[in-house]
């Protein structure tokens, strides 16, 4: 047994595990990653950034497809699946290899191997015990399944699409959650027939139901078929085939069912409940700090209840990496946070929705207002329409920004700004927004909450 000592141990080189080991060491600490597959995790190798180059291709087969729309001469003869990999793989490619050097650069210790924790603190890989004056657990998340439904042959994972070499003719998604809405929206521009299984009664049930009501329109017009409100059954699986029943007896054939019903922590049997850390339905538990029931372990990224999402996962990293060094960070707020969804049409709130709003303040306190993208002449020009809607305390702060429409993933940005810092509608109003582009209509909106509208009722 070899003993190792630094003045930092991170178990898992994910988003959140080597955005804090960056940090640490941008901040003069030893440290040591631990880290059994590649640095970069799900979100650079089978998360983001993959599906993220799928939705670009989705987004350019059909600007192909529709280009006589606006006048221009382009013939679309289909999807080449080898084609799209070669582009998708050789993007994560690149950003991998400048994780790497990065990681290098700033001389971070990467122990290649299954970690697991023990008491002290320190993290075992193999015979070689990584003593840290701290620790950080950044193990992330698996693809979740539901009681009884295996996965495997014609049953899949997110993983297992994005390795699919073939463009299937049928699909069931099982899940209208984030990933769920990013797959249906890739494979029916690739020329799928895809239907969307919800349990829930709208598509990303945890988004303001403007938004997901903006978005099954779209979906459907789009002839994306979507179940909601009706709980999945059972499904069978041939050598061809699955057959998908619903609860009320409808049933749905398909090339391939994609289970898309959420990702749960990967913590179990890594030695956190042995040493001592306090663990709740899997997740570890950890206070506003992310400190675990231990001292000196501490916790990031999605085995962290909250948000699943890379930036939360970078952000709590560098939180914990200077907390350690006594620099005392702001409290990472999931709230704060912004989400995108990158489908066609791209969905991206930050804050409160509505009626998380009237819930908080009070129905009379909360003024919302939503402006159409129809009244935004980059919209029109792109072709796209939606909806932002902004959500205030009546006289108070910008609580929630909600928004619809191709590449308004972009505009959330503005919303995140107003929302952290708690602008009056009253504030941002004399903040010019260039013509044309989409940010207008955001600008629209925060006018017309000023009581000032321009270009709206
Ligand atoms: C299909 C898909 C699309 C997504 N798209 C987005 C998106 O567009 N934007 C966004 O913000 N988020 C997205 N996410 C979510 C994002 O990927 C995660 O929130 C993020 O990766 C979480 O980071 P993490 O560091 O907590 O965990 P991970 O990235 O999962 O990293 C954990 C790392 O720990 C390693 N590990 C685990 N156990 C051990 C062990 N015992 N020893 C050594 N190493 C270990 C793993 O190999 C892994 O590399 C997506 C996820 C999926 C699945």
């Amino acid at each position: 047994m070899t003993d190792h000592t630094f003045d930092l141990v991170v178990l898992g080189g994910g988003s959140g595990g080597y955005a804090a080991a960056l940090r640490a060491a941008e901040l003069g600490k030893s440290v040591a990653l631990v880290e059994k597959d590649k640095v970069g995790g799900t979100c650079l190798h089978r998360g983001c950034i993959p599906t993220k180059a799928l939705l670009h291709a989705a987004e350019v087969a059909d600007t192909a497809r529709d280009a006589a729309t606006i006048g221009i001469r382009a013939t679309f003869e289909g999807i080449d699946p080898a084609g799209v990999r070669a582009y998708r793989e050789g993007i994560v490619a690149k950003k991998f290899k400048g994780l790497e050097g990065l990681v290098k650069s700033r001389g971070i210790t990467v122990v290649p191997g299954e970690g697991r924790l023990e008491a002290g603190p320190a993290v075992r890989v193999g015979d070689d015990v990584y003593r840290g004056t701290d620790v950080i657990l950044a193990t992330g998340s698996y693809s979740r399944t539901l009681p009884g439904l295996e996965i495997g042959g014609r049953i899949l994972t997110s993983e297992h699409a994005l390795e699919l070499d073939e463009i299937p003719s049928r699909v069931v998604i099982l899940g209208g959650g984030v990933i769920g809405v990013e797959f249906a929206s890739v494979w029916r521009s690739f020329g799928v027939d895809v239907t969307i299984v919800e349990a829930l009664d709208h598509l990303v049930p945890n988004e303001d139901v403007a938004l997901s009501k903006a978005l099954e329109r779209a979906f459907r017009r789009r002839g994306i078929a979507s179940s909601l409100g009706v709980r999945f059954q059972g499904v069978t699986q041939t050598p061809e085939g699955v057959t998908v029943t619903l609860e009320d007896g409808k049933t749905f054939e398909a090339d391939y069912l994609l289970v898309a019903v959420g990702r749960g922590p990967a913590t179990a049997g890594l030695g956190y409940e042995e040493a001592g850390v306090t663990i709740d339905r899997g997740f570890v538990v950890t206070d506003e700090r992310l400190r675990t029931s231990v001292p000196h372990v501490w916790a990031v990224g999605d085995i962290v209840p909250g948000l699943q999402l890379a930036h939360r996962g970078f952000q709590q990293g560098i939180f914990v990496a200077e907390e350690i060094a006594g620099l005392s960070p702001v409290v990472v707020s999931d709230t704060q946070i912004p989400k995108v969804t990158y489908s066609h049409p791209e969905v991206a709130s930050v804050g409160l929705t509505e009626a998380q709003a009237s819930e908080a303040h009070g129905a009379d306190a909360v003024v919302a207002y939503e402006y159409n993208l129809a009244g935004n002449g980059k919209s029109e020009i792109l072709g796209t329409g939606g909806i932002v809607k902004v959500v205030r305390v009546k006289e108070g702060p910008v609580i929630g920004v909600h928004l619809v429409g191709d590449r308004v993933g972009e505009l959330i940005t503005e919303g995140q700004l107003a929302v952290g810092w708690e602008a009056h509608p009253e504030d941002i109003a004399p903040f010019v927004h260039a013509h044309p582009t989409q940010s207008e209509a955001l600008g629209e909106a925060f006018l017309a909450l000023a009581g000032k509208p321009l270009h709206a009722l």
